[in-house]
């Protein structure tokens, strides 16, 4: 008989300390009540925000300016209990104004169809992009074409190799380093022939070159009929293994190729155990 008591004096005491949390909750809530509320205060900031930080020119709706900058200004408002001046707030948002300014980019080119923008808003996007490239490249690069815009697919070849998902064989038809070890180019889809790969990483050279550096390695790669190749160069079928999350393009070796290489196999043979 005794157990039964514990258990409802347990339960009790549960309950309790059950209702005390949600006072404590109910009086957190009352507390917030009171702080300063980031969106009223966006509705009298933005216009002075947007045109200080010099983002005018992007003849954004005060709708869309407000969507754009509304999560970086609402953090910069942060919790505060007192109204904080506008200088305050574009103090802080202008604190670190390219890490900004990557924020605003990202979201316009979600916010707005590419090929609706004004050539300014395009023009934002590709030069304040980061690593919102690896998502967005292959529809901003389109996008440049359709306009003509050399100069822009210039800087996001650049900052492909900086931020993007940089592979160490350039695409033959748009430059960018993105293709991918399914051969296919990232950033404009075109699907690189065997040839073509080949000709891009310096093969049959490239293997010469092997050769001398790793005679077994070299051995090893004639006699299985192909190999890796990766940021680091060659790699033997039996190397390649233990790499996982590199970017690694298998290349067979063709006829013609073995054709290429067989006077150095015999030679490297020859020479070393
Ligand atoms: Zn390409």
């Amino acid at each position: 008989m005794r157990l039964p008591r514990i258990r409802k004096a347990r339960e009790e005491k549960e309950q309790e300390s059950e209702s005390k949390e949600t006072e404590k909750k109910r009086k957190t809530r009352t507390k917030k009540e009171k702080f300063v509320d980031p969106l009223e205060l966006l509705n009298e900031y933005w216009n002075d925000v947007i045109s200080t930080l010099g983002l005018s020119y992007l003849g954004l709706s005060e709708d869309e300016y407000k969507e754009l900058i509304k999560e970086p200004f609402i953090s910069a408002v942060g919790e505060v209990k007192t109204k904080p001046k506008v200088s305050t707030i574009i103090g802080r948002l202008s604190a670190n104004r390219e890490d900004l300014f990557a924020v605003l980019a990202t979201k316009l080119a979600v916010m707005r169809d590419l090929n609706k923008m004004t050539d300014g808003q395009l023009e934002f996007v590709v030069y304040y992009i980061k690593e919102a490239i690896k998502g967005l490249g292959p529809r901003l690069y389109e996008e440049c074409v359709r306009r003509k815009r050399d100069d822009l697919i210039d800087l996001l070849r650049s900052k492909w190799s900086q931020y993007g998902i940089n592979s160490p064989v350039k695409c033959p038809k748009c430059g960018f380093n993105a293709v991918m070890p399914d051969y296919i180019c990232y950033i404009c889809r075109y699907s690189v022939p065997d040839k073509e790969l080949k000709k891009q990483i310096g093969m049959p050279h490239l293997l010469v070159e092997y050769a001398k550096i790793d005679p077994s390695g070299f051995r090893e790669i004639y006699t299985s009929g192909y190999f890796y190749y990766g940021w680091q160069g060659v790699i033997p079928p039996s190397k390649a293994k233990g790499l996982t999350g590199e970017l690694l393009f298998e290349v067979v070796l063709s006829k013609a190729d073995k054709e290429a290489l067989k006077p150095f196999y015999i030679d490297s043979k020859n020479q070393s155990p």
